[in-house]
C-alpha cells in the first residue's frame, strides 16, 4: 500500500460560480501530512527503504521535510531534517510531532542544505524536495486517480516552486494519454523561476525570492520543468502575493480548508474568469500546505501592498 491516500475530486460550486465555468478540485491538501508532497516523497522513501536505506535526510523546513518525516515514521526509518534559522516555530513543531530530528543551521536554505549533505552516510538516503525522477513518478499518481475516476479536464491549474509537481503531473498526463490537456502553471511574482525560464528558453537562477509563498521559493527550477515546457502545452501565469493570500481566505470560507499561500496562488487563478477564458472544465490541484496558520495569513494580508 502506498503511503499517500486517494484524495477527493469534485466540482466546486463556489469556484465554478466565481470563474463562470466548471471548476473541479483535486484535494491533495487532505494528504495526512497536509500536502501533495507525500505522493512523490512517499514513493522515493519506499524505494530507498526497499534498497536498504537506514536513515533519511532532508533539508526542507516545509512540506517536503514534513512528508519525509511522515514517511520515515511509517516505514520505521529515522529522519533528520536540517532547517535554516528562518524556519518558523510552527514548522519545527510539526516536524518534531512526526518524530524527526530537527537541526537548525545557517541563515538560508543553502547553508542548511550544505550541512545536510555532510550527514549522508553510506546507508542513508537524501530526499530532494523537487528534483528527482522518483518524486515525479510518485506525483504522477494524482493524474492516475483522476483518470480512474473517469473525469478528463480540459485544462489543469497548479502552482510551481522547483517544478517537481509540474514534472510529475505532466508525467501522469502523458502516461494516461492526455498529452492534449494544457497545464496552467502559477507562481507568485516574487518567486517566478519558471516564468523566467520560459522567457529565457533555459533555466535561470533568480537573484532573490520575495514572496510570502515560501513553498514556491526555489531560485531555479529543475531541468525537467524546462523539459515540460518543451514537450507539453504549459502556460506560465503570475499572481501577486495579495491575490494568493486573498484566495487562501476565500477558499477557507468556501470549502472550510486552510491552505498555504503557495496553494493560494493556484486558487487565485482558478477564481479568475479571465485567466480561464479558453476552457470549459478546469481542474485545480489543491496542493495544500501545513505550515501556515490563519493568524499568519491575516498578518501578511495586513502588511501586503494593494
Ligand atoms: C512544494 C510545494 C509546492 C511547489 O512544488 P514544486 O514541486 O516545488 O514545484 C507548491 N505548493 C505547496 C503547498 C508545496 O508544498
Amino acid at each position: 500500500m502506498p503511503l499517500h491516500i486517494h484524495t477527493p475530486l469534485f466540482e466546486s460550486r463556489p469556484l465554478s460560480l466565481a470563474a463562470g465555468r466548471s471548476v473541479w478540485l483535486k484535494l491533495d491538501a487532505l494528504q495526512p501530512c497536509g500536502s501533495f508532497k507525500l505522493r512523490g516523497v512517499g514513493h522515493a522513501c519506499e524505494v530507498h527503504h526497499a534498497r536498504g536505506a537506514r536513515h533519511f535526510v532532508s533539508s526542507s523546513g516545509g512540506n517536503a521535510g514534513l512528508a519525509v518525516a511522515y514517511a520515515g515514521r511509517l516505514l520505521g526509518v529515522p529522519v533528520t531534517v536540517v532547517v535554516p534559522e528562518t524556519t518558523t516555530e510552527r514548522a519545527k513543531e510539526l516536524l518534531r510531532l512526526e518524530d524527526a530530528k530537527v537541526l537548525v543551521h545557517g541563515g538560508s536554505w543553502q547553508e542548511a542544505n550544505e550541512l545536510a549533505q555532510t550527514l549522508i552516510g553510506p546507508n542513508d538516503a537524501f530526499i530532494h524536495p523537487f528534483d528527482d525522477p522518483l518524486l515525479w513518478a510518485g506525483h504522477a499518481s494524482m493524474i492516475d486517480e483522476v483518470a480512474q475516476a473517469g473525469f478528463k479536464p480540459d485544462a489543469l491549474v497548479l502552482s510551481v516552486g522547483g517544478g517537481g509537481l509540474l514534472s510529475g503531473v505532466v508525467e501522469g498526463l502523458k502516461r494516461n494519454g492526455w498529452q492534449d490537456v494544457p497545464v496552467l502553471a502559477v507562481e507568485t511574482q516574487g518567486a517566478a523561476s519558471l516564468h523566467a525560464a520560459a522567457q529565457a528558453g533555459h533555466t535561470v537562477a533568480l537573484e532573490r525570492i520575495a514572496s510570502v509563498a515560501t513553498s514556491l521559493g526555489a531560485k531555479r527550477v529543475a531541468e525537467q520543468a524546462m523539459e515540460c515546457l518543451r514537450t507539453h502545452p504549459v502556460e506560465s501565469h503570475l499572481v501577486s502575493d495579495r491575490e494568493a493570500l486573498q484566495a487562501c481566505e476565500r477558499f477557507l470560507l468556501d470549502h472550510r480548508l486552510l491552505v498555504e499561500p503557495a496553494c493560494g496562488a493556484a486558487l487565485a487563478l482558478a477564481y479568475n474568469a479571465q485567466a480561464l477564458a479558453n476552457y470549459k472544465q478546469v481542474m485545480v490541484v489543491v496542493c495544500g500546505g501545513a505550515t501556515a496558520t490563519l493568524e499568519q495569513i491575516q498578518a501578511w494580508l495586513a502588511t501586503c501592498p494593494e
